[in-house]
């Protein structure tokens, strides 16, 4: 691979001291971070590259991790607005998502990472539980390989109480989770992994739950899973279990440091202590949530109590996008009017979420989520030259409140440049963009043809 220096750029490390270099130089060799400093490169390292990108005018700043969406979704946006969770599951995802194939699975996933891409997301989590084919995984893991983003595939599930065709047996959950992770696990040079993501406590039964729980912990992988997004699903855990959904986790023994509680809206103060006590990680959805009308995360207090927090865009059925950018924004501002407090949250904060937090949810803290020596050179040039951010006083700031997906100039994943100068580097971007015209085309059409019946649904 090309060595690449990066100079004369205003480096945000997002480092655990937040610091700035108003105007520094990185140097990438292979995959990793090989030197990074302040003022103008050595000589040497200037002799040693092979690439010289000039980043004048330009922030230098960590890829970021959007940590939960689901892009089989990608087809779907904007077909159900205005409608709250439930609603929205039944009138739109569920009767799309039953006519997927694998092709549509793996079209969706080269639109959404370019999409992610361009938003200066380096590391996507995807949580694919529409397993219509089974092989629809595989066609995520390969838009993955070959738009060379990170990808941690959270293999979903669901056993109880959810849409027939979305449930499977024990059996076939674990069958699956092994030829998975005999496929892809550390593929691409580690850039693709794979996890258990048990899809929501209404539709997983106790003892599924706990067997992969366990084989989770055994094969050293995480649990992603959405709690808590509506009050509508506590109640119904209530009803069924007599328990809120963290309280669920606890008692089967499934809240732990590589828990993922995606959404977690509607905690009890007794629910925001086990999070705590049990170091489990929160990842936050501000515009899905404000979209769905869910509900405001208590994100301000987890934070206090020392949550880990990562940020996510969620599907792009309930967004309708994949805009990392926007989420910096929306979930500043999320909280200071949900808090009524506008320090509720600072630009440093949110980066640190986006940032660390995401590289804490993908299980590697110590190789991606900021700007360091020795680090994966997953790296995001935003060009602050617009008027979008002029003038620039502070950066955190100017990424947080002013920037847009559309500065973002280049993207670089362990050590690739994948988009230059704004442009694409790894595929053809409008071909897949007119192969996703007709891949949708025929989706909707199997859709409708497959006449799909709310009765099915039992709850
Ligand atoms: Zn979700």
């Amino acid at each position: 691979m090309p060595n690449i220096l990066i100079e004369n750029g205003s480096i945000v490390t997002v480092n655990t001291g937040n610091e700035v270099i108003a105007s520094g130089y990185i140097f990438i060799e292979n995959d990793k971070i090989a030197a990074l400093g302040a003022g103008p490169p050595p000589s040497t390292l200037r002799r040693q590259a092979d690439t010289l990108i000039d980043a004048t005018l330009m922030a230098v700043m960590p890829g970021m991790v959007n940590a939960h969406t689901h892009l089989f979704q990608i087809f779907l946006r904007g077909l159900a607005d205005d409608k709250p969770l439930l609603e929205w599951l039944k009138s739109a995802i569920w009767p799309v998502a039953c006519a997927l194939t694998e092709e549509d699975a793996y079209v969706a996933g080269l639109v959404g990472f370019l999409e992610n891409i361009r938003s200066g997301a380096t590391a996507v989590v995807d949580h694919q539980y529409v397993h219509t084919d089974l092989r629809n995984s595989d066609g995520i893991c390969r838009a993955a390989q070959e738009t060379g983003i990170r990808l941690l595939l959270a293999r979903g599930w669901a056993d109880y109480n959810y849409h027939p065709t979305f449930m499977e047996s024990q059996a076939v959950i674990i069958a699956e989770m092994r030829r998975l992770l005999d496929i892809w696990q550390g593929a691409a040079n580690g850039r693709i992994r794979v996890e258990f993501g048990p899809l929501i406590p209404w539709g997983c039964s106790d003892q599924t739950m706990r067997e992969t729980y366990r084989l989770a912990q055994e094969w050293g992988l995480g649990t992603h899973i959405h709690v808590a997004e509506t009050q509508a699903e506590v109640d119904m855990v209530m009803q069924s279990h007599g328990l809120r959904h963290i309280e669920w986790l606890d008692h089967l023994g499934a809240l732990g440091p590589t828990t993922h509680l995606v959404h977690s809206v509607w905690l009890s103060e007794r629910e925001i202590d086990l999070i705590a006590a049990k170091k489990a990680i929160v990842v936050h959805c501000p515009v899905s949530n404000m979209y769905l009308a869910s509900g405001i995360a208590p994100i301000t207090k987890l934070k206090e109590k020392g949550v880990t927090i990562a940020l996510a865009s969620d599907g792009p059925g309930s967004n309708n996008s994949q805009n990392m950018m926007e989420t910096l924004k929306m979930t500043a501002c999320l909280q200071k009017v949900g808090n009524l407090d506008a320090m509720a949250l600072y630009p440093e904060d949110v980066l640190g979420m986006a940032c660390r937090g995401g590289a804490a949810t993908f299980g590697q803290p110590e190789l991606i989520g900021s700007l360091e020596v020795g680090k994966k050179a997953d790296v995001v040039l935003v060009d602050l030259d617009s008027p979008f951010s002029m003038p620039v006083h502070k950066i955190p700031s100017t990424l947080v409140y002013s920037a847009s997906a559309g500065q973002v100039d280049t993207v670089i994943i362990d050590g690739r440049v994948v988009m230059r100068n704004k442009q694409i580097t790894v595929m053809d971007e409008k071909a897949v963009l007119a192969q996703a015209r007709t891949v949708c085309a025929g989706l909707l059409e199997r859709a409708q043809a497959m006449k799909y019946s709310l009765d099915q649904v039992k709850w």
